[in-house]
């Protein structure tokens, strides 16, 4: 077992990567604290999801909110007193070019995926320290957050600066023997993306954006949290700084 006895947590862990993540992560032996802004539903299907596992918590936080993160990290101090592996996952994301998206929209996207994934590593940081030398980072970029992307001006700003705070983050923890990486996945076959073409007009377009990865499909989630795992874990011992790209070579350029 990779992550045996770790505390583990994972942000934007009610669906999606970040639950498939926490799954992986139990079955590597971690005790997972999930953490999500989630409807009373989705809170109820984790719970229904790690039933037989007391391994597995979750606590409802917005991310956004300084407050809610500090009772979060109060919350983890008293049940574990240390932090040995975070994965910065949450994320909003939306569509629009420069001229199309408003302000407000643009603030949001910013606020959750970059300004949330500071404030809960911050507030997560003094346990992290406790842990020390072996504990690990992993922040959850995009392969449109190392390359453009037409009508995607807010989240792939956001996705480049998930990357730039990572390498920063690395250099300054480096001391600390924490490790700093980010992943940058393409595509993923998460129910944000199946109700995203299926709600789409041209029923052809998934295809389409399947092609422009070199693998010619979306990834599935459990891959893209293996790669995750490879971060979080002592296998990646050397890594920091780096950002992993499990893109089905979506940015190596196909044409
Ligand atoms: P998702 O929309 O299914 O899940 C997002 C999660 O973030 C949810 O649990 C939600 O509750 C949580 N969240 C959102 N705002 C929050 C807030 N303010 N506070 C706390 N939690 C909040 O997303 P997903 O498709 O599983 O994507 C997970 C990560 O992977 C994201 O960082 C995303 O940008 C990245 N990513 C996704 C894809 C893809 O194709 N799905 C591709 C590349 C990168």
């Amino acid at each position: 077992m990779k992550l045996k006895d770790k505390v583990a947590l994972i942000t934007g862990a009610s669906r999606g990567l970040g639950l498939a993540t926490a799954q992986l992560f139990v079955e590597e032996g971690a005790a997972v604290i999930c953490v999500a802004r989630a409807s009373l539903e989705e809170k109820i299907f984790v719970q229904e999801h790690f039933r037989a596992s007391p391994k597995a918590g979750y606590r409802r936080v917005d991310i956004t909110k300084p407050e809610e993160v500090k009772t979060l990290a109060a919350f983890v101090q008293e049940r574990f007193g240390r932090l040995d592996v975070l994965v910065n996952n949450a994320a909003v994301d939306t569509i629009g070019s420069v001229e199309d998206t408003a302000d407000e929209e643009f603030r949001r996207i910013l606020d959750v995926n970059v300004y949330g994934l500071f404030l809960v590593t911050r507030y997560l940081m003094p346990l992290m320290r406790k842990s020390g030398s072996g504990s690990s980072i992993v922040n959850v970029a995009s392969n449109i957050g190392l390359m453009g992307m037409g009508r995607r001006v807010a989240y792939t700003t956001s996705k480049g600066a998930v990357i730039q705070f990572t390498r920063s983050v690395a250099i300054d923890c480096a001391p600390l023997g924490i490790r700093v990486n980010a992943i940058a996945p393409g595509a993923i076959n998460t129910e944000l993306v199946q109700q995203f073409f299926a709600g789409h007009a041209d029923k052809g377009f998934r295809k389409q954006v399947e092609g422009w990865h070199a693998l010619d499909r979306f990834a599935e989630p459990l891959e893209i949290a293996r790669g995750i795992l490879f971060l979080a874990s002592a296998d990646s011992s050397y890594a920091t700084g780096s950002v992993l790209s499990m893109d089905g070579g979506y940015t190596i350029g196909k044409w």
